[in-house]
Order: structure tokens, then sequence, then C-alpha cells
């Protein structure tokens, strides 16, 4: 039995997160901030509820109308590094290295020098991003992560670095441009995250296996758990975005869909505290044709899926796996469409990636070749979100929280 002294400001907490609870467990699609949210409410109702499913990732089939990135001269996937169980330091110029041999590249690329055996950089610059007003894109978009320690791994079989100006699509489900995979090569994302108890899970079980994935974060779930998404970042993952929480942007107007679109990279990159991959899939795969242009004057490569494992709505994680395989022997290849955010999934990744070493499936790691960067007023949105401040904030947890017996 233990029993609190628990100063009056904590009151306040207990209100606001109660208000967030309902929020939670009646999982609603997250309400709009409009500064009405405090950080209490977010982080008392992500602490205290079970996940919620926000509006749950479908399967949904609306062809993406607007082509992205197909008239794009220059290679979008331009590198291949094979042995490589975190991805190889970017280059930090515009134009992308082309590595046409696996294994051509060292481990960790000098930042100006180019590899003797590998071909020259492309000669074609840059494009200017379309919208001056738009941040260009920051340095490289993912860490190396730690080594593996595990010799019988599945590993990454090879690391592409994608360059992501114009806003290339990835995922057959929508975007037929660029099929880059071999037969047998599969890339696991992740969406909805980062999620107490099933993100770490799913970060374990890539760890042991050394594989490296595409988490694709709800910005409001960045601010309540930053830590395990800087733990994400950290492992060598590439972190992209998601939207700040989860709506359709499809039934929003341009103005709000830009404000989702732009307050999620800010929550993420508030959370691993560098520009983010420059990687986005949209809620429910819904594409609105507005936000679409958007990301490609933004420079962000759309995500879709080629394989939808549907572990939102399986949940038993023996069948989420048999999902997977079972589509995966359909199709031999794909970009895998999974949730780091479901208790299912979390327990399936460790059999998963059992099945997928057992059945001579490899691994490919996408990241960016520079990081996107947010932008200031969105970072200040966030950043205003965040700092709801009670009357005793700012005093240590042990000046307002004391046991006095245990
Ligand atoms: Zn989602």
């Amino acid at each position: 039995m233990r029993t609190y002294t628990v100063a009056a400001g904590l009151v306040v907490v207990a209100i606001a997160g109660s208000i967030g609870i309902v929020f939670a467990q009646k999982g609603l699609p997250w309400p709009m901030p409009a500064g009405t949210q405090s950080s209490a409410a977010s982080a008392a109702s992500a602490a205290s509820a079970a996940p919620v499913t926000p509006a749950a990732t479908t399967g949904a089939t609306s062809a993406a109308t607007t082509a992205v990135a197909s008239a794009e001269p220059r290679p979008v996937v331009s590198q291949a590094v094979s042995q490589a169980l975190g991805p190889v330091a970017a280059p930090s110029g515009d134009a992308p290295i082309v590595v046409a041999q696996a294994g051509a590249m060292p481990r960790t690329a000098p930042a100006t020098a180019t590899p003797a055996t590998a071909p020259k950089p492309v000669a074609a610059p840059a494009p200017a991003p379309a919208n001056p007003n738009l941040p260009p894109l920051a340095g490289p978009a993912a860490v190396k992560g730690p080594a593996c320690n595990n010799p019988g791994a599945l590993g990454v079989s090879r690391t592409v670095q994608i360059d992501t100006s114009g806003g290339p699509g990835f995922g057959f489900e929508h975007f037929k441009q660029f099929d880059f995979l071999q037969p047998g090569e599969v890339v696991l994302t992740f969406d909805d995250g980062p999620w107490l108890g099933n993100t770490p899970a799913v970060l374990k079980a890539l760890e042991q296996e050394c594989v490296k994935a595409v988490f694709f974060s709800i910005g409001k779930h960045a601010t309540y758990y930053p830590e395990i998404l800087r733990q994400v970042y950290e492992a060598g993952h590439s972190v992209g975005s998601h939207t700040w929480s989860h709506v359709d942007l499809s039934k929003k107007t341009p103005d709000e869909q830009k404000e989702e679109i732009e307050k999620g990279i800010s929550a993420v990159k508030a959370a691993i505290g560098q520009p983010i991959a420059p990687f986005f899939r949209f809620p429910q795969l819904k594409h609105p044709p507005e936000a679409v242009a958007y990301l490609g004057d933004r420079n962000v490569a759309i995500f879709s899926t080629d394989l939808d494992s549907f572990d939102f709505k399986i949940r038993k994680p023996d069948q989420i796996v048999a999902r997977v395989m079972d589509k995966l022997k359909k199709h031999g290849k794909g970009i895998v469409l999974m949730h780091d955010f479901q208790h299912g999934t979390a327990l399936a990744t460790p059999t998963l990636l059992a099945e997928l070493k057992k059945g001579g499936y490899k691994i490919v790691h996408m990241v960016g070749t520079n990081g996107l960067q947010s932008m200031a007023q969105y970072d200040a949105m966030i950043a205003k979100n965040e700092k709801l401040p009670t009357a005793g904030s700012g005093r240590p947890i042990s000046s307002v929280v004391r046991t006095i017996e245990q």
C-alpha cells in the first residue's frame, strides 16, 4: 500500500488526463488541437489507455490521381549496399551516387569523397524545390545504428538510397513507377507508432535479426513517446511521417492537409532531434491530389504498399504472419505494410522474421538521400502544444510526489 502526498497542481493533470482518456477510449480520430489540448492530457491519455486504433490504415484502393515524379530523369533508387547492417552515411552532395555493384561502397562513406570503385556522381543537379518558400532537404536521413552481434541473423541484404526530389511514389497498390525490388526482396514498414510496449517489442525483434525498417509515425504519438521514437531512429531505421493526427486527408481542405502533413513532420522531427526521413504515408492510403502535389513540392516520397498485412484487422499474431507470408509467396517480393502500434504485430514480428529467413527472403532497407527539414511555424505549433504548464510544473517530481509508506 502506498500513500502519496500529491500537490494540488497534479489535480489539473488528472482532470486533463481524463479528458484525454475519453478520446483515446472512443478511438476517435484525434481532434485537431487548435491549441486546446494540453500536453498533460496527451501524455495521460497515452499512458493510461490501451492502444487505441486510430482510423486504421486500410487497403483502400483509391488510385492516386496525380502522377508523382513520373518524368524524373535522374535515378530515384540510386544505391545498393550489400552486407550493410545499417545504412551507409549518405553523401552530403545533392547528386546521388550510383553504385552498380552491391558492396562496392564502404559502410561509412566520407562526406565528400566518392569511393574509387564507384562510378562518378550523376551530373544532373537536383532540381530546385518547386516552391522556393519550402525548405530544401537537409543532411543524411538516417543513422547507421548499432553493429550486428548475431552472425546468423536475417540482416539487411542491401540498403537503397532514395532521391526523393519531386516526390516519387512507392508501393504498387497505387504507384507503378519504380519497380526496384528483385525477386525475394522485402521492405518492412511499420505505421502509427510510436506506442508504449508495442514499438519497443518490434524494435527488439528487428534488432535481434539485425533488420532495418521504415517507420511512419503519427505526429501526436511522437509527442507522447518521443523517447521511443528516438530509439527507433538511433537503431538506424528510417523514420518518416504519417500526418499529425491520422485523419483522412481526402476529407480536408488543402490548407488543412498542409497543416496535418507539416505538424506531423515537425512532431517527428522534435522527437528524434534531427531532420526526418523524407518519406510519408497517407492515412488509410487515401491520396488527395493536392496533398500529393504538395509533397512533390516538398520533395517527399510517398509510400503506398505492395502487401498490406491487414494486421489492424487480423490482430492474431500467427494469422498476421501467415497473411504476410502468403502474399509474399504470391507476389515474390514487396513493400510490406504493418503497424508497430498494434499489439498483435509486436507479438508477430519475431516469428515473421524467422519465417522470412526460412523462406530465403532478403531484407532491403530504404533510406533517404537527404533528411527532411521541418518548417519553423509548425515547429512552433508543436512546441506550443507541448507546453501548457500547470501551476506546479517545473518542480522536481520528488517535491511533488513522495512515498510516505511502502
Ligand atoms: Zn496509419
